[in-house]
């Protein structure tokens, strides 16, 4: 059956995950934690839910480029021309992922895969939902160049995946693997705040790149990466998450009196403020002890049933909506009241985790309202009577 290669990869994601949770606890070690994952792989549900519809965007401005720009005609049967893309993809991911971090419009997109305080492969999935309003700019000297839609496509998924693995603390260094390609090792220090780590180790699936342009940072034992963002991010919905940084760089711009600022705001470094809102609250010190601490939601054991329940029936779900849109999305406005639902409840859920009182019931809604777009099959109607039923009772603790 023809699907969406994701759909594909989803099972194997899970029992990598399972893998790396057994492991961690024969260690004696804790590596996922339930709200945190949650958070972490709704984002990833919601990435994959918004794709549908954004890659008209993305990848329709890459075929559009390659149609009426091209300078050459590359086979798409020839193994080199695969592995030459494959190249050239890794390096303008470089270049993509290094302006991610150094330009506030392109942090606000790419901040969703750096806000969790855990590492493990559960954060490989937290992708963001709006990567692709500029990211398709990077990759327009493929298209240009005359590579292949479907090769540029297949080379994008295949760099994609490579990362997935480099998410965990489970596996050590590797030698001389650490300093050609990503690897565990040199991720976490991409994902870590500790001074000497930060903006480095851009590389997708080279880490030469970094080593050439000068951003490479070997991991080093005596300093254990402290994983997130320098401001914590404690929230659980996938709409906060990917609003957050937006949200703020909007704040800062009607805030400011400088016109000039508040253009060049979204253009500078994340944590660049114009001078006189620097001049009213001065920028604070950072301190990395208290990052060190992860706060967790105070769930019961109910709460924590419920909550697994729910995340487990909407990947379920999205798999479904991913799956009925058809392998390269063809489907996707057909099935768009069931990929807002997924979206909708995901939202619900991280709220409920969050302590919004509001959120029990808009919870109790959201499993209703999967009546519409499944139908009135009697096995449906009796689940999301049970969810909506137990989402109503079990009101969420509000955190003091
Ligand atoms: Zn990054
Ligand atoms: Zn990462």
């Amino acid at each position: 059956m023809d699907l969406n290669p994701i759909v594909y990869a989803i099972p194997v994601f899970f029992a990598l995950m399972g893998i790396e949770y057994a492991v961690a606890r024969v260690r004696g070690r804790q590596a996922y934690r339930l709200a945190d994952s949650i958070g972490s792989i709704g984002a990833g549900v919601a990435s994959q839910i918004t794709g549908l519809y954004a890659r008209v965007l993305s990848f329709g401005i890459y075929v559009l480029a390659y149609e009426t720009l091209r300078l050459a005609d590359w086979p798409a049967d020839s193994w080199l021309v695969w592995v030459l893309a494959l190249i050239a993809y890794d390096f303008l991911y470089y270049w993509n992922h290094r302006l991610g971090h150094e330009m506030n419009v392109l942090w606000a997109a790419h901040v969703v895969h750096h806000q969790s305080q855990d590492f493990n492969l559960g954060t490989a999935l937290r992708q963001s939902s709006t990567g692709f309003l500029f990211g398709w700019v990077f990759y327009l000297p493929m298209a240009i160049a005359g590579v292949p839609p479907l090769v540029f496509a297949g080379v994008a998924l295949i760099d994609l995946l490579y990362q997935y693995w480099i998410h965990t603390e489970q596996v050590g260094k590797l030698g001389w693997f650490d300093r050609v390609f990503a690897s565990p090792s040199n991720h976490r220090v991409h994902h870590a705040v500790n001074d000497r780590y930060l903006d480095k180790n851009y590389g997708g699936i080279l880490i030469l790149w970094d080593r050439m342009f000068g951003t490479f940072e070997d991991e080093d034992p005596a300093e254990p990466p402290v994983y997130g963002t320098r401001k914590p991010y404690r929230r659980h919905d996938p709409l906060s998450s990917n609003l957050e940084h937006y949200a703020l760089l909007a704040r800062q711009s009607l805030a400011t009196r400088s016109w000039g600022d508040r253009l060049r705001l979204w253009l500078k470094p994340p944590g660049w403020r114009p001078a006189d809102l620097v001049a009213t609250e001065p920028d604070v010190p950072f301190v990395i002890e208290p990052l060190r601490a992860k706060p967790v939601p105070p769930l019961d054991r109910p709460r924590q049933i419920y909550a697994a329940l729910c995340f487990i029936a909407l990947v379920a779900a999205a798999t479904h909506c991913l799956v009925l849109a058809g392998p390269r999305g063809q489907h996707a406005w057909e099935v768009w009241p069931y990929a807002a639902w997924v979206l909708f409840t995901l939202w619900a859920l991280g709220r409920w985790l969050d302590g919004l009182k509001l959120a029990s019931p808009l919870l109790a809604l959201a499993w209703l309202a999967v009546l519409w777009p499944l139908g009135l099959d009697w096995p449906v109607v009796v689940g999301a009577a049970v969810m909506a039923a137990a989402a109503a009772s079990l009101p969420p603790i509000v955190r003091t």
